[in-house]
């Protein structure tokens, strides 16, 4: 019998999607908020809409690297806002994969944005808000119990392998992928590892190939308008569906 909305149970609240149970245990329905947070969460908005442009999004590029051959959590959009998904353990970790130089590796290293990493460069950051997510690297996060190092070396190869398809991707649609963010889970069953979360303006920066403006979350941190940041999210998702 299929779970009515009001018999879900809210499984866990972010700030950008809330997490319920659907009448499968091993699947979770993720709903897509207009929340919109930067700077650790210090920068807070709601952009109307923003959540049905992102499960838009994220529905795209899933169903892509799934055909691919990518093992992700997504199964299916339900609505809108919402997508069916694998439940999996979550790793407290984020992945990040920088193409060129920007944001915070501009700061760190003080080398200029716009300079092109030859050699994609990959970081981990561990996501704790008490500690302001730190960056750290393989051996601080093998020390914190969170993840083997074979698992470590599996996510590589898959980042690697998502990188590599998606600037392709992207590049054939004008859009430069800077840099990106992943998150991964393990399976309940067999401890396979899913790509989760979800990938979208909110979690990537892209560049404009010819103009190199800026098509993503980057335009909420500089303080353009809300009507803006819509505009630009509906730009990408045109281009993926060129
Ligand atoms: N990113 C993200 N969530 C975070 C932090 C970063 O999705 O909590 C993404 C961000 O949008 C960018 C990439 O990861 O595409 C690298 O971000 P960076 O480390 O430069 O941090 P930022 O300066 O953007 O906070």
């Amino acid at each position: 019998m299929k779970l009515l909305k009001k018999e879900r149970k809210l499984l866990l609240e972010g700030k950008t999607k809330k997490i319920y149970t659907s009448d499968n245990p091993c699947e979770v329905i993720i709903h897509y908020k207009d929340d919109i947070t930067s700077f650790n969460g210090l920068k807070k908005n709601v952009i109307p809409d923003k959540g049905i442009l992102n499960n838009e999004i994220t529905t795209f590029i899933f169903n892509l690297l799934n055909r691919y051959g990518i093992k992700t959590h997504f199964i299916r959009k339900m609505n809108n806002r919402e997508q069916l998904c694998h439940k999996v353990n979550m790793f407290p970790l984020e992945f990040v994969v920088r193409n060129i130089v920007a944001g915070s590796i501009s700061k760190r290293l003080g080398i200029k944005e716009g300079t092109p990493i030859l050699n994609p460069i990959f970081e981990i950051f561990y996501k704790n808000d008490h500690l302001k997510d730190p960056l750290i690297n393989d051996h601080h996060a093998v020390f914190l119990n969170v993840i083997s190092h074979k698992e470590l070396s599996n996510i590589y190869c898959i980042i690697s392998n998502i990188n590599n398809k998606l600037k392709k991707f992207f590049f054939d649609r004008n859009i430069i992928l800077v840099d990106f963010k992943m998150e991964f889970g393990k399976g309940k069953k067999d401890n396979q590892i899913f790509l989760s979360d979800e990938i979208s303006p909110d979690t990537c920066r892209f560049w404009d190939k010819e103009t190199m403006n800026k098509l993503d979350k980057d335009i909420f941190r500089i303080g353009l308008k809300k009507e803006k940041i819509i505009d630009v999210y509906m730009e990408v998702l045109k281009r993926l569906n060129k």
